[in-house]
């Protein structure tokens, strides 16, 4: 890989964790390039409206936020360009990251990786339609639950992560199904027994999901039992999915240190540096745990700040 252009500091990605990045970084006079990547705005250009983000008391639609967001980092400079990154070479002292199959190389003092995460979907056309209309399917119930307060909602999954969103939910709704594709579930027993001591909450088990009903809302969800092959509709108007997350890291695979699910691992307790020199994660492909705007936008902060006094250290101005 050889460079076509070097910068002193290079954003990966276009989430609350690299736009706030790249404000930091250019008011830190740092010069920030910005690659947008494959999903300009990230995860909250999938959702609708976003009411739990400080400082919108009215809530705000998600893609609206992110292009505040885009020209908040763009007022102070941010040179945000389209593009999405294919390759880097981090074994150097300028890292090398490639653009598009080799379209353009960019080397650069400092990285920051704000490549976030994708929520894992069943794949049926109407939980695409339902999802992306924000006609009620969701992968958020901290962000979405609120919604269908007092209504009746299933949750897709066996996890750490149903579990937690189930009885989230159950707070808020009526009734809340817990749809389960095996006998058991592979959350920590004290997530299960959670779930178990909640009068409104329904395990399903052996249960998976045909179809959601409805054409513009959520009217109902199809199951079926997968070891007697009933089927039968549940009145829900809320689908929310908890199938796990998968963190975009592919092309970093080998050039940092990742965990087994492919998060970046944190290098320093509280801080946002990896374990290569002048790299620096932020959002949600290093945070499995909290997963939210605001706390993406927060280690965006911090990873700015990381990086600036690591350049600061190094002697690169
Ligand atoms: P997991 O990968 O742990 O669980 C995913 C669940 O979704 C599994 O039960 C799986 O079923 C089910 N699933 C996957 N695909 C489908 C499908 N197509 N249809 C139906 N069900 C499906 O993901 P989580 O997000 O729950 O957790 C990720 C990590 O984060 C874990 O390490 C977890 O412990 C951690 N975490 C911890 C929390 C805490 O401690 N408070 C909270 C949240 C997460 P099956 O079991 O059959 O494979």
């Amino acid at each position: 890989m050889e460079a076509k252009e070097h910068v002193k500091c290079l954003i990966i990605g276009s989430g609350p964790a690299g736009y706030t990045a790249a404000i930091y970084a250019a008011r830190a006079d740092m010069k920030p390039v910005l690659y947008q990547g494959m999903q300009p705005g990230g995860q909250l250009t999938e959702t609708t409206d976003v009411d739990n983000f400080p400082g919108y008391p009215e809530g705000i639609n998600g893609t609206a936020m992110m292009v505040d967001l885009e020209n908040q980092a763009k007022r102070f400079d941010t040179d945000v360009r389209t593009g999405w990154v294919t390759g880097v070479d981090f074994s150097g002292e300028k890292k090398l990251v490639e653009i598009e199959e080799g379209k353009h190389v960019v080397s650069a003092d400092c990285v920051i990786i704000s490549t976030g995460a994708s929520a894992k979907w069943l794949g049926l056309e109407s939980e695409t339609r339902l999802r992306l209309n924000g006609g009620g399917v969701s992968a958020c119930a901290v962000c979405d639950g609120f919604f269908y307060r007092g209504q009746e909602v299933a949750v897709v999954g066996a996890g750490d992560s149903a579990c937690e969103e189930a009885s989230y939910l159950a707070k808020l709704c009526t009734k809340v199904h817990m749809l389960v594709r095996r006998s058991e579930m592979r959350a920590s027993k004290a997530m299960q027994h959670r779930v178990m001591g909640m009068d409104n909450i329904e395990i399903h088990w052996n249960t998976e999901t045909v179809d959601i009903l409805g054409a513009e809302q959520v009217e109902g969800a199809k199951v079926r039992n997968n070891q007697t092959g009933e089927e039968s509709v549940l009145p829900v108007t809320g689908f929310f999915l908890a199938i796990g997350h998968k963190p975009n890291t592919d092309i970093f695979a080998g050039q940092v240190d990742l965990d087994e699910e492919g998060y970046i691992i944190a290098a320093r307790p509280g801080s946002s540096y990896t374990n290569v020199e002048g790299v620096f994660w932020s959002g949600d492909a290093c945070d499995k745990t909290y997963r939210q705007a605001i706390t993406a936008a927060g280690t965006g902060c911090m990873a700015a700040l990381d990086a600036e006094r690591w350049l600061a250290q190094k002697g690169i101005h």
